[in-house]
């Protein structure tokens, strides 16, 4: 099941996604879920266009935990080694933005660069989670887009800004509940050319691995988002540029680049 999170005339709802195709919301429907979707929920039989409704980001997650360099070839491109323990950040609730949502060009960097990366969504709260109950955890999975000022993450040693910024952290556009993540086509595109084309089997550390590392520390809740790292070919976003990651399965996470205001 596709679970997107959208408003209409001013209210908030979820709503599964019904109809054929991954980014063009041409011919979806949404069905209004009766709930929340961590829970065992109805759908109402309410049904709305998705041409209709405004996407918004299909959680509110409590914390998104970022992996660094869980790709070979794209640590080698920046030069560095590949980590013999993940390296494990942080985003801010506050630099989550939906599908259709502009990211904000910071003024504090004049290098800011796209990394499509597939987002785990946790459905129930979890520490300490053995290995075997990982899948028991995970709602689903959903495109992400881990924006980085790279001029600042070079400058500053923890990547808190650099990372972190309002607007740095595009999900969507719906949670895909039902999906094989081990061997995913994952593709981001700047103004419809291709940038970056990897496989999700070619993570150093599997979905498994993160999330027994990630709860060895921290109980996550609900919603929260985890960002498995990024495949090579990260480069340079500019104003006016419209920015796409596309993940096998899921669908489209499109985004346009503005001037902060
Ligand atoms: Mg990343």
């Amino acid at each position: 099941m596709r679970i997107a999170r959208f408003s209409i005339d001013g209210n908030v709802a979820f709503g599964a996604v019904e109809g054929e195709g991954t980014g063009d919301p041409a011919g979806l429907v949404l069905d209004i879920i009766k709930g929340i979707p961590y829970a065992d929920f109805e759908l109402s039989g309410t049904k709305v266009p998705l041409s209709k409704v405004r996407l918004l980001p299909p959680v509110l997650p409590n914390k998104v935990v970022g992996i660094g360099r869980n790709y070979a070839e794209h640590a080698a491109e920046l030069g560095n080694e590949v980590p013999e323990v993940p390296v494990a950040f942080l985003k801010p609730t506050t630099s989550v933005i939906g599908s259709g949502d502009a990211i904000e060009y910071p003024s504090f960097s004049t290098e800011v660069h796209y990394e499509a990366e597939l987002a785990v969504v946790i459905g129930r709260m979890c520490r300490e989670v053995p290995r075997e109950r990982v899948r028991d955890v995970i709602l689903g999975y959903t495109c992400a887009n881990d924006v980085t000022a790279r001029d600042a993450q070079r400058r500053e040693k923890q990547w808190s800004r650099a990372k972190g910024f309002d607007t740095s952290c595009p999900l969507g556009p719906w949670v895909e509940t039902d999906l094989d993540p081990s061997d995913l086509a994952i593709q981001c595109t700047v103004n419809g050319e291709q940038r970056q084309l990897g496989r999700t089997s070619e993570m150093i550390r599997s979905i498994e691995d993160l999330v027994v590392h990630i709860t060895e520390a921290m109980t996550l809740l609900p919603g929260d988002v985890i960002l498995t790292g990024t495949p090579a070919g990260v480069g340079p976003l500019t104003v006016g540029d419209e920015v796409a990651v596309t993940i096998e399965g899921i669908g489209t996470l499109t985004n346009k680049v503005i001037k902060r205001g």
